[in-house]
């Protein structure tokens, strides 16, 4: 929606500019300025990751190299037909596995929507029930449609093979004081490259993660609960130790979403630093080996 508004005032420009009757070479930087349609396409045989831009909430897309699918949190409400879009650009017909990594609506707002419109094999949850409308409409959903359920808390693996390995490594309790600490984590490996995804997890649970002495490294991080400063302690980073990290947050988010900490963190980690909401979405792809591809929707607001 926000490109073609874009273009269309490009293209209003245009005209204004033809009838000042400008010159050419004003026209011609103008016109490298539109910024260039965003490829959704996959990288055949890799793993391809992508970090929707959903506003002020998460969602990740991944395709592994077998072709299977993964959908991890959907955003607010709102954000629903843009994912569906997007999975319709893709071809994609199939979900293998979904994952909901918290009840909170800036995440499961617009699952039950993408749901209804693309099938779903599994669907993975932590053990964190809400009374909120959002989540009772999207269990009831789940029911109705025998959408198969796991609830999954640190220590599962949820799949093996063709390279790649899906580990969730918290929630480590079941009694966290604060919902986001419930978040389910998930560690993607294929082969030497790995993902790390924190949804909204805290220090509590980043702490716990530290203690339990499981692999946490990882060479992209989804940055904790949008880059708040209640996530991403020094010492999560350092055995993470990312090359990249993801913040998903929206533009001029009333939260202050990234805090300034979080930011100065990863830039004494020396980490490169995408945002969804300078970048839109981003996509990643690996062979597994030595090459990551990165590809930006927007361009750097560097
Ligand atoms: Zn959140
Ligand atoms: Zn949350």
């Amino acid at each position: 929606m926000k490109k073609k508004i874009k273009l269309l005032l490009v293209g209003a420009m245009l005209i204004l500019l033809s009838g000042c009757e400008l010159q050419m070479e004003w026209i011609g930087p103008l016109l490298e300025a539109i910024a260039p349609e965003p490829s959704y396409e996959a990288v055949e045989g890799e793993l391809n990751v992508w970090f929707l831009d959903v506003g002020q909430g998460d969602s990740e897309f991944i395709l592994l190299p077998n072709g299977e699918t993964l959908l991890i949190d959907a955003g607010e409400s709102y954000a629903a037909p843009e994912i569906i879009s997007f999975l319709d650009e893709l071809n994609v017909e199939k979900l293998d596995y979904v994952i909901a990594t918290h009840p909170h609506a800036d995440h499961i707002g617009g699952m039950e929507e993408v749901l209804e419109q693309v099938e779903a094999e599994c669907f993975y949850l932590p053990d964190q029930e809400s009374d909120s409308e959002t989540y009772q409409n999207l269990m009831e959903h789940l029911e109705e449609e025998e959408i198969p359920t796991e609830t999954v808390s640190g220590g599962m693996r949820i799949a093996e093979g063709d390279g790649i390995v899906m580990d969730v490594l918290a929630p480590l309790q079941d009694n966290y004081s604060d919902v986001n600490d419930a978040s389910v984590v998930l560690r993607l490996q294929y082969q030497e490259k790995s993902f790390l995804f924190t949804g909204d997890a805290q220090n509590e649970s980043e702490e716990d993660m530290l203690l339990s002495g499981m692999d946490l490294s990882a060479n992209v991080l989804k940055v904790g609960h949008h880059g708040s400063d209640t996530s991403t302690t020094r010492q999560f980073l350092r055995r993470v130790s990312p090359q990249y990290a993801v913040i998903s947050c929206g533009e001029g988010n009333s939260y202050g979403h990234p805090k300034p900490v979080t930011l100065e963190n990863l830039l004494s980690f020396s980490v490169t630093v995408y945002r969804t909401d300078q970048d839109g979405t981003i996509h990643f792809s690996t062979d597994g080996k030595n090459s990551m591809q990165i590809e930006t929707e927007k361009e750097s607001a560097e």
